[in-house]
Formats: structure tokens, sequence, C-alpha cells
């Protein structure tokens, strides 16, 4: 497999030229203080030597070695305890935690950049500090002053892992029917009991201590997601002062075997009258987890992205080099006994499809993490809440639709390699076990669409996704007419979408599968619709510079990819949301 190399270039690309980032943070008190163009260009700069020279090396051997289950205690695969010091040393799990409590306060916009290095660096490696971002992340918004000083700083750190345990043998995605039990006790502390399973990170040899947030049920809870609340139960008792403790009564049974990200512990964690403590208030707990969940659901799509991004590097780098066959118009190296298969138009076709969605998708993260900034920072409380409702729609969208691209990049990554794409030499095939997960974890990428279609568009009633349509209509009709190749389509395409939701906001009024028949296919159309807008920003970015830099000419190409190849799929996904829900029931259970 080629060595990674962080994509500095592009992404300078995206945050100084596309979105002109730091014209934001100048706007955002909190975080001019904190970041400007210079400092996030270093930071970048500095992520990119740790993952490729220190993480990016285990990727394979993690894969090989995988974690392992003695008596309770994990082992993660060599070399990963020795790495997670030196990334938490250089400050990277607090990357974007809070500075009072010691973290870098940067914007999340910067630690998107920094989770994708990470992740294509190595997946498995990058889970472990991803988990304990989001802990953190949910501790500093809900639980008390005392909880957050007694646990934020070390875990900010690193020093502290974090985990977070929701499901359980009989609950995925229905978090309400969970039976892990949480029974008061006098001093105000919780003993919580019951089985935890799939935990990523439950237990392992990187930290001295792990923080789980656990979701359990008091006795007396109401049923169903109204009645669970959220607690921190570390895995070694803190002190007071400080210093840590007597173990909790809590422990690892064992650890799954798993298709992919064999190096991410996957842990059954059994909580035996351990000791919580409750972070905010009694009974809304899923609350305090949603806080954590959009910042998440990014991260994973952003782990998609990764994946994309690293199997197209193997696969350009394959493409240039593996010569088979000659060019239909004829030979172009000719001193070689065939071209190299990068003259192949089916060859060119899966490069550039690769390369499109996952600068698309780069692009369209950094523009969801932007209106997390801003529903986070703005002190103008119409500006932030319209960037918590573009969050609440495109988060659902972030995580579905660049996993599942990513999935396609991936096996495209794979299929350049032919046979050597298949066995394990190459490193693309782990790539693709690897980007499974991201579909089904943090949300299955069919109840993502189910959010999206039920609770962001016909719960708001068509509102959050208005404020996106409007802001690429404004786009368009300020736009130059020397980008008319990009906007007329993408005009197009929002016509499409607008006439598509209201197809689906009117026949969700007469039947209730209507939502659930269009969600997965809605998403497709809305993710390519919102993919078109990313391309249309970078042409007219890249418009005119493209004879002084060959960058920009490659991003021109691409986006007219992009526009003739990819966005067309909308009309075939369109016609099967207007195809509505009669066909999926036309068979009962036992004639499937
Ligand atoms: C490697 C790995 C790591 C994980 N890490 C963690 C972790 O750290 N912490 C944690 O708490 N959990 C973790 N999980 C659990 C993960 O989030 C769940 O597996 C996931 O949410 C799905 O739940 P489930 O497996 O029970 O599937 P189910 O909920 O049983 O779903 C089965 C299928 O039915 C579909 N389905 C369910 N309900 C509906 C509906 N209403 N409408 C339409 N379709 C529906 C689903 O989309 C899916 O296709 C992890 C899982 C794995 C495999």
């Amino acid at each position: 497999m080629a060595d990674y190399k962080a994509p500095l270039r592009d992404m300078r690309f995206v945050l100084n030229e596309v979105f002109e980032v730091s014209k934001l943070w100048a706007e955002l008190p909190a975080l001019a203080e904190v970041v400007d163009a210079d400092t996030a260009s270093a930071i970048l700069e500095e992520a990119g030597k740790v993952t490729a020279g220190s993480i990016a090396p285990l990727n394979r051997s993690g894969d090989e070695e995988g974690c392992s289950w003695d008596n309770g205690a994990v082992k993660t695969p060599a070399g990963f305890p020795e790495a997670y010091q030196t990334y938490a040393e250089g400050g990277w799990v607090g990357v974007g935690g809070s500075p009072e409590f010691g973290g870098m306060g940067m914007p999340k916009v910067i630690g998107a950049q920094v989770e994708e290095m990470v992740n294509s660096a190595n997946l498995s490696f990058g889970l472990y500090p991803m988990l304990t971002a989001g802990a953190c992340l949910s501790i500093l918004n809900h639980a008390s002053e005392e909880l957050k000083a007694q646990y934020l700083p070390n875990m900010y750190a690193g020093v502290w892992a974090g985990s977070m345990c929701l499901t359980e043998p009989h609950a995925g995605t229905d978090l309400g029917i969970i039976r892990t039990k949480a029974e008061p006790q006098a001093d105000g502390s919780y003993r919580i009991s019951g089985t935890k399973i799939f935990i990523t990170g439950g237990e392992h040899d990187l930290t001295e201590n792990i923080i789980h947030l656990v979701l359990a049920k008091l006795p007396d809870a109401p049923a169903g997601p109204k009645g669970i609340s959220l607690f921190i139960v570390p895995k070694v008792m803190v002190n007071a002062d400080g210093s840590l403790g007597e173990k909790n009564a809590l422990g690892c049974g064992s650890i799954e075997h798993k298709m992919g990200i064999k190096a991410s512990a996957t842990c059954v964690m059994n909580f035996d009258g351990a000791t919580g403590y409750l972070v905010g208030e009694v009974n809304k707990g899923l609350n305090a987890m949603f806080t954590m969940m959009n910042y998440e659901r990014l991260g994973v799509g952003i782990q998609g992205l990764a994946l994309g991004e690293r199997s197209y590097q193997s696969a350009i780098e394959y493409a240039r080099e593996r010569i088979q066959s000659r060019a239909p118009t004829g030979p172009v190296a000719k001193d070689k006994a065939a071209d190299p298969i990068i003259v192949h138009p089916d060859v060119r076709r899966m490069l550039l499809t690769m390369k499109a969605l996952n600068e698309g998708g780069r692009a369209f993260s950094s523009y969801v993490a932007m209106q997390l900034d801003t529903a986070k920072y703005s002190e103008d409380k119409e500006i932030a809440k319209r960037a918590d409702e573009l969050v609440a729609l495109l988060t659902p969208v972030a995580k579905a639709f660049l996993t599942d691209m990513a999935l396609e990049t991936t096996v495209h990554g794979q299929q350049i390699f032919g046979g050597h794409g298949f066995i394990r030499e190459w490193g693309q095939e782990q790539l693709v076990r690897d980007c499974r997960i991201t579909q089904i974890y943090e949300g299955t990428n069919g109840i993502q669409s189910l959010d999206l279609m039920g609770r962001k568009i016909v719960g708001s009633g068509g509102s959050f996704y208005k404020h996106l349509a409007d802001e690429i209509k404004g786009f368009i009709a300020a736009a130059d007419a020397n980008l008319d190749e990009f906007t007329k389509p993408l005009a197009a395409a929002v016509q499409n979408l607008d006439e598509l939701t209201a197809w689906v906001l009117d026949r969700a009024k007469n039947n209730p599968n209507e939502i659930g028949a269009a969600s997965v296919e809605y998403l497709q159309v809305f993710g390519y619709t919102a993919y078109a807008y990313m391309w249309a920003l970078m042409a007219r970015a890249a418009l005119g510079k493209e004879a002084q830099d060959e960058f920009y000419a490659s991003k021109l190409g691409t986006a007219r990819f992009y526009f003739a190849r990819l966005l067309p799929r909308i009309h075939s996904l369109s016609a099967s949301v207007k195809a509505g829900s009669e066909s999926l029931y036309l068979l009962d259970a036992a004639q499937f």
C-alpha cells in the first residue's frame, strides 16, 4: 500500500479558498482568540506528520494481530500503546476540547481535518481518541462543575480514555428498551448493574483509566426513551484529590471477532453494582447523548471519507504503474510492453468517481463542521439557530451519505487493483472491510435516513430544508455567467429536490409507511445534490486559476466529471422514491 500522505493542499483549499473560514472565525469571538489561518495551517501540518509517521505504519500490523482478551484484560496490537502516548502528548485527543479544562479549543472544522487524517492512517486507532472526545463532549455540556473538573483534564490529555455504553444484547436501535439499572445511593451516587455489548474501547491497555458513559434506567423511570439517564462510571475510582483509588465493580467479559477494525477493541462490558455519577438530569440521558451524537455522527461520516482517501492514494499510484493492454486509441507507453491502466476509460471512471466523492465529501463535512462551530459560538441568536437547524438536517446526511459513498469508493479502489485488490498484500481489502462498520454503528444508515426524512424534513414541516435550499438558490442567483455549466445543473437538482421533498411531505400525511419507504433513496438524492453545491463552490474557487497551477485544473476537471457522470444518479433515485411504498408490501412475511 502507498504510504499515507495527508491531503493538506486540498484541506487548505477547502478551508481557505472555498469557505474562507478565517472570516467566520473572526466573527466568532471565542474562536478569534484561539485560531487564525496560520495557526490552523501549522496544526494541520503537524497532524499530517504524526498520523503519517507514527500511526499509519501500524494499520496493517494492527489488522493482522488484532486485539486479544485474557481474563478481563484487553491487549491492543504491538505499537498501539506507544503511538497512543505520542498522539496524546501532542494534545490531539483534546484538539477540540474546552481550554478551561486543558483542551486546545480548536473549531470543529479543524478537528474534522485531524479526524480525517488519523482515520485515514488507521481507523482502529482513531476510534480510541474519538470515543474519548465524544465522552468529553457529553461531560462538558451536561455534567456538574465538580465532575467536569474531576474528569475532563485527564481525558483531554489522553491520560484517561472514554467509552460510550449504549447498546445491550436486545437493544440497539431501540434504546428505549434498555435494561441496565441505576439505583440511587445515600451519598448521591448510583449503583449501575447490567450488560452492554459492542462497546468500542470498553477495555484496553492504552490508558490507566477508562471513563465509561453509561445509559441506564432508575427503578421508577417511565418506560421508553423518556426514562433513560446518563452516568459516568469510571473503570478505576477517582479520589477527591484526583488520584486513582480502587477498581470499580465492572469488567470486560469478552471481545468480539469482527470483519474489520480488528485493532479496535469491541467489548462486552458487565456492570455489577458499579459506582456511577449522574450526568445532567434524571431521565434526560438521551438528550445529553444527542449533544455528542451530532459530533460523533459527523465523525463517522469522516471515517468513511478517510478510508476513501486512503484507498484513492493507493489506487492512483497503482494505476500509473501497473501496465496491462493498450489504450483504445493506440499505444501511449511505446517503450513498454503495455500501457499503464490509467489509460483505460473504466479505470478512469473508477478513479474519478473516487476523487469526486472524496473531495466532495471533504468539502461537505467541512461545511457541516462550520455550521457546528457557528451554532456553538455565534453570539447572534438567529444565526446560531439557523446553523443549529442546518446541523440537525445535515448530520444524518453526513453520516450516511459519506459512509455509503465510502463503500463505493473503497470497492473501486480494490477493483482497480484487480486480483491484487482481493489478496491482503496491498491493503485495499482491509479498507473495504474496515469501511463496512461505518454504515452500521452510531445508528445504521437506514436509521439516519429515517431521521432525515421523519424528524428533520417532515418534523420541521420542511423549514430546516428551506435554509439549505435558499442558500443554494442565493449562490446560484449571485454567480457569474462563467459558472453556468455548474450552476444550471445545480439549479435543476435543487428544483428536483424541492419537488421530491414536497411530494414526500404530502404523501406522508396519509400513509405512515411512505416515510420509511422513501427515506434511503431520498437521503441519497439529498447527498448528491449537496455535493453538487460543494462542487459548484469548489469550481468557483478554482475557475481562472487553472492555467497557473494544475491543482485547479484538476479541480475543474473533477467538477465537470461530477456534474456529467455522478449527479445524474438523482434521476433514477428520485423515480424510486416516487414509486412509493406499495410494492414493499405486496408480500406477507411468509412469502419472503
Ligand atoms: C464494531 C462495533 C462497534 C460499536 N461500538 C459501539 C459503542 O461504542 N457503543 C455502543 O453503545 N454501541 C456500539 N455499537 C453498536 C451499534 O451502534 C449498533 O450495532 C447499531 O446501532 C445497530 O443496532 P443493532 O446491532 O442492535 O441492530 P438492530 O437495531 O437490531 O437493527 C437491525 C436492522 O433493523 C433495522 N431497523 C431497526 N429498527 C428499524 C426501524 N425503526 N426502521 C427501519 N429499520 C430498522 C436496522 O437499520 C438494521 O438494519 C457498535 C457496534 C459494532 C458492530
